[in-house]
C-alpha cells in the first residue's frame, strides 16, 4: 500500500526535476547547424561566444554572461548571413 507520505515525494521529486531540466535547456545563443554555412563572422566577431567546430559548423562555447557580451552576441546575430544564430532574452 501506497502512502501518501510516499505520493507526495513523488510528485515534489517529479517538479523538481521537471524544473531543473527547464534550466538547463534554456540556453540563451544557440546556433541552428543547419543553417550555419561556415562563414566565420561570428567567430570573429564575438569570440569569447562562438566557435568553429572542427572542420564544420559555429557552436557556442560560451553562453553569455555580462550584457556587454549578450550584446555582441546579438550583433553577431543580427549579422549572421543565415539567421542560424538564436538569441533568447
Ligand atoms: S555567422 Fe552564421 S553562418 Fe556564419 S559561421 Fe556564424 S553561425 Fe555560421
Amino acid at each position: 500500500m501506497i502512502s501518501k507520505i510516499t505520493i507526495f515525494k513523488f510528485v515534489f521529486y517529479f517538479f523538481c526535476i521537471k524544473k531543473m531540466k527547464e534550466n538547463t535547456d534554456n540556453n540563451t545563443v544557440s546556433v541552428n547547424p543547419d543553417a550555419c554555412i561556415w562563414c566565420g563572422m561570428c567567430v570573429a566577431q564575438c569570440n569569447e561566444t562562438f566557435k568553429f567546430q572542427w572542420n564544420s559548423y559555429a557552436e557556442v562555447i560560451k553562453q553569455p554572461e555580462t550584457k556587454q557580451e549578450l550584446a555582441s552576441a546579438k550583433v553577431a546575430a543580427s549579422d549572421c548571413p543565415t539567421g542560424a544564430i538564436i538569441v533568447k532574452d
